[in-house]
């Protein structure tokens, strides 16, 4: 049986003095909150992707064809905007794809057993949602990506994946870059923490980033 293949997010929390953080502010209720982090991110413009191909022969697919397709999907929900830039002045998400060991020499802390990962930009509080779940109102902080910073997502490519795991990939990475700081434990959605060939991004999760932005 073939192990395990998980995707990982990483947590990078920069605290910027400058800007006064208010917790106060209620943003409103978030109707599905498909996330185990009790935050959620938003981008203050259009999300801007710039790829960087650690290696032609082995990444090319995913940047023809892969995330086009993850990016298409995430334009599905109302309100978000992604595109591509060819000028990395421009953009707010860096895409690295390649082998392991090319991905390994530019994040070390990529282990053998990811399939993506994401750093995210540093981010602000902006304020918190609601979202009523186990009889009560749990608090849920949103906090904005700081314009001027940029996230960055490494994408794997390994024989080991098929086409529709690739996808899966691309699109889950490219969802924490746009927001999700957590994983969904509904298996089937594409913020699940495990490669899954047979994925949708799900309405609950669509709600989740739509709200937020
Ligand atoms: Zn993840």
């Amino acid at each position: 049986m073939q192990s395990r293949k998980i995707l990982i997010i990483t947590i990078v929390v920069i605290l910027l003095s400058s800007i006064t953080v208010n917790a106060s502010t209620y943003l409103g209720t978030i109707s599905h909150w498909q996330s185990s982090s009790d935050r959620v991110s938003r981008w203050d413009e259009t999300v801007q992707t710039y790829d960087i191909p650690l290696n032609q022969s082995t990444a090319s697919t995913w940047i023809s064809y892969v995330m086009p397709n993850a990016r298409s999907q995430w334009n599905n929900v109302s309100g978000l905007s992604t595109g591509t830039t060819t000028s990395v002045y421009n953009a707010e998400v860096y895409i690295y794809c390649g082998t392991l060991s090319e991905i390994q020499n530019i994040k070390p802390t990529f282990l053998s057993i990811y399939g993506g990962l994401t750093s995210p930009a540093s981010y602000v509080q902006q304020g918190y949602y609601n979202y009523y779940i186990n009889g009560a109102y749990q608090t849920r902080y949103q906090y904005e990506y700081v314009s001027s910073d940029t996230a960055s997502v490494y994408l794997k490519e390994s024989a080991g994946y098929s086409t529709s795991e690739k996808k899966m990939i691309a699109a889950h990475e490219l969802g924490h870059a746009i927001g999700f700081q957590g994983h969904n434990p509904v298996s089937s959605e594409v913020m699940t923490s495990t490669v899954n060939s047979d994925y949708t991004i799900s309405s609950d999760e669509d709600d989740h980033i739509e709200i937020s932005y």
